[in-house]
This record gives C-alpha cells, structure tokens and sequence, in this order.
C-alpha cells in the first residue's frame, strides 16, 4: 500500500523549473541520507542505487538537489523518492483550490491510485 499519494502536473512543474527541489535550502533542509540514502523509506526518501541514472557531477545551485537538471529532475517517476512525489508547494494548492471553487469538484480526480491534477 502506497503511504504517500502521488500528485503529478508535469506541465505545472515544468514551467517552475523545480524551486521546491532546492531541498537543501533553509526552508526545507533535507539531507543526502534522509532523500536518497533511505533504503527503509523511514523518511519517504528513496535510494540512489534504485534511481538507474547518475547525479549531477556539478549541482546546478549549492541548494538544489543533485538530480535537479536544467530541465528538471533526472530520475524517471516512477523511480523517483515518494515524497518528492507526494509534495505539492503552496502554488499548486492555491491553483487546486481556485479550480475547485471555479468546478464545484471536491476532491481531485484519482487515477489509476494515483492523485492527480486535472
Ligand atoms: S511542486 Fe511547486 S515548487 Fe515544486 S516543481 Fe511543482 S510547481 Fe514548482
Ligand atoms: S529527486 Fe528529483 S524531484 Fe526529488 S528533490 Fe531531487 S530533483 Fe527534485
């Protein structure tokens, strides 16, 4: 059973490039172990050795998380750490709520299990 459901809006993420992946940062201050040295997902992290693609030599910002590319993050879905794909920032709730006010829906469309934004 999955613990954290996914919420996915490529498009939305895309255009932002990726800020919430400055996991490094103050405001999230994530560590190496706890996002991909997490082998027993006690964090929701995942393990580097699962991810079938190589880190950043050189990160893109000091903050910013070692698979966070120009175009965003390197790791495919469906392998990526469950809570980088549980999150959603603040921008995406406030375009969620507006579009629930503006379609009356209370709850997000569910596909496949997954949580996603219509
Ligand atoms: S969840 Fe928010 S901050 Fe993170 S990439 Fe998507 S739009 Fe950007
Ligand atoms: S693993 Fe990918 S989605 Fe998660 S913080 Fe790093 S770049 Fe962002």
């Amino acid at each position: 059973m999955d613990i954290f459901p996914e919420y996915r809006d490529d498009d939305l993420c895309a255009d932002c490039g990726g800020k919430c992946c400055m996991v490094y940062g103050p405001s999230q201050n994530l560590t190496r172990q706890k996002l991909h040295e997490d082998e027993r997902h006690l964090y929701g992290g995942g393990h580097y050795l699962g991810y079938g693609v190589e880190p950043l030599s050189e990160k893109i910002h000091p903050h910013a998380c070692e698979y966070l590319g120009l175009s965003g993050c390197l790791i495919s879905w469906e392998m990526r750490p469950p809570i980088c794909k549980n999150f959603r920032c603040g921008l995406w709730r406030d375009l969620n709520n507006d579009r629930q006010k503006r379609t009356g829906s209370r709850h997000l469309p569910v596909v496949k299990g997954k949580v996603t934004m219509g």
